[in-house]
């Protein structure tokens, strides 16, 4: 079987019924343009995918961008005058902790197709030479579920005097993606969503839609947000936990010494006021709180001069174990009460 007498089936390469309309002939082109676009979709199949899309498209609307005339395909326009408004884009923008609460600056790239320069947007390019049909290869004839016909796409000539544009493989459109800088203000909160007029899809006729930007949080390893406050759980010596002193605390945005009370040990929470999550525009008026959970650690590797200081320590705390150890004596009391 030569190439020629392959069966062309431009309803099942477009995935439609025989008798589909026009219009849904060209929703599912639009549809399958989109994914097969080698601009788009990195298989090394996808330009000729997309060649056989374009090819079946051509066929069954009789209106072949590599013709004669080379008139501009406006497959790709969904009659969307001037009147009808651009569509909005939806995505998300990801921040890290301290770029939320201090507001920045964040690069965004915005994925949108335009015409084609190399073809003016028609998704064809006259031809120095004609070229053999790639339809029916030059036989001018090609064979499909209704049998041989003429084929339409080169006029039963057999060859063509334009070919489609390599750069967008006769889509008429490319992708170009535009960078932009979002500014986000300071202490947005996850969930909230940025509002950029002007960002959205483009028409033809340059109306633009709006670009909404929901604000997402990158994981971070230490610190947890919990509406405005912060939560995070951070090791202290147990020793400065007993004596209390100075004590350098983690914050987002950088170590904050505070003053420690003396005292309790296990599960002991800190709670600073207005040190987490800032407020709107920055407002540290509606900051939420840093509360800190202090783990107690326990100190390794001491040497004898160290662990002689400890057991000074520890005899001089016995003397009076009530005193400084009611839970311990406790316990005690009751074990010798129980052996009496
Ligand atoms: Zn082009
Ligand atoms: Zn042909």
């Amino acid at each position: 079987m030569t190439v020629s007498e392959r069966l062309f089936d431009p309803h099942g390469i477009l995935e439609v019924a025989e008798d589909a309309d026009l219009a849904t002939i060209r929703r599912a082109f639009r549809r399958l343009a989109m994914r097969w676009h080698p601009d788009r979709n990195p298989d090394p199949d996808a330009a000729a995918r997309f060649r056989e899309i374009r090819a079946a498209f051509d066929w069954l609307t009789g209106d072949p961008a590599v013709d004669e005339a080379g008139d501009a395909d406006d497959a790709f326009d969904d009659g969307a005058g001037a009147a009808q408004a651009a569509a909005d884009r939806y995505d998300e923008l990801e921040l890290e902790l301290a770029e939320a609460m201090l507001g920045c600056d964040k690069p965004f790239v915005i994925r949108r197709q335009r015409p084609c320069d190399v073809c003016d947007g028609s998704g064809s390019v006259a031809l120095t030479h004609t070229r053999l049909c790639a339809v029916c290869h030059g036989s001018g004839k090609v064979r499909t579920t209704h049998g041989l016909e003429k084929c339409h796409i080169c006029g039963g000539r057999g060859y063509v005097q334009r070919a489609e544009c390599e750069r967008c493989a006769g889509s008429g459109e490319i992708v170009a993606d535009r960078t932009v800088n979002i500014h986000v203000g300071a202490g947005m909160l996850p969930g909230e969503v940025l509002r950029l007029k002007g960002l959205g899809h483009e028409t033809a006729s340059g109306a633009t839609g709006t670009l909404f930007l929901t604000i997402r949080l990158a994981e971070d390893g230490l610190f947890r947000l919990a509406g405005r406050d912060i939560l995070v759980t951070q090791p202290v010596s147990v020793l400065r936990l007993i004596a209390g002193g100075r004590l350098s605390i983690a914050a987002p945005l950088g170590p904050m010494l505070i003053d420690l009370e003396p005292g309790q040990v296990a599960g002991r929470e800190m709670r600073l006021s207005g040190k987490g999550y800032p407020g709107r525009g920055g407002s540290l008026d509606d900051a939420g709180d840093l509360v800190v959970t202090l783990e107690a650690s326990l100190p390794a590797a001491l040497d004898d001069a160290q662990r002689r200081t400890l057991s000074r320590l520890e005899d001089q705390l016995q003397r009076d174990r009530a005193g400084h150890f009611p839970a311990l004596d406790a316990w005690w009391q009751a074990y010798l009460a129980s052996r009496r």
